[in-house]
């Protein structure tokens, strides 16, 4: 296992708002490369899959409701250091706690409508780019 990939999405909030193109913008400005990318909707078992870590929290069922309400954009990211450098990008869980510039500052409304998903280790990398993609898509 590297550490050179981490799994994005970016969560319905984000696509209904149309930040699809922005926030990809200031990815790759931050010098991050796509080495896989889609337009998908997650399914209620896909959810509770991809965030099993999180079952039993008060906050699960809402988390799983608003990650199937509508399409996201799911992408595996290429970079030295990538785990790191991306949670650093997006920013604090909370956008009211998230430094200025970060991406989940900028483009995130609250807690659960936060914009942005980042893998939290190189084995959460690994394992959710092949939740979304078989590994003739990821270029890594
Ligand atoms: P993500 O995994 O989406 O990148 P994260 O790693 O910053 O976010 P986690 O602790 O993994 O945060 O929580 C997963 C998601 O669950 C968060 O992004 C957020 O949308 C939601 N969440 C976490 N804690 C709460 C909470 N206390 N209240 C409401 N939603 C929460
Ligand atoms: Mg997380």
């Amino acid at each position: 296992m590297t550490n050179n990939i981490t799994l994005t999405m970016i969560k319905p909030d984000a696509v209904s708002k149309g930040y699809i193109g922005k926030i990809l913008g200031e990815i790759t400005e931050a010098g991050f490369a796509i080495a896989a990318m889609k337009l998908t909707q997650l399914t209620k078992a896909d959810a509770e899959r991809f965030y099993a870590e999180h079952k039993g929290k008060g906050f699960f069922d809402e988390l799983v409701e608003f990650m199937t309400s509508g399409p996201i954009v799911a992408a595996v990211l290429k970079k030295e250091n990538a785990v790191e450098d991306f949670r650093r990008l997006i920013g604090s869980t909370n956008p009211e706690n998230a430094a200025e510039g970060t991406i989940r500052k900028k483009y995130a409304e609250s807690m659960s409508k936060n914009a942005v998903h980042g893998s939290d280790s190189d084995a959460s990398a690994d394992r959710e780019a092949h939740f979304h993609f078989a590994d003739r898509e990821i270029f890594a």
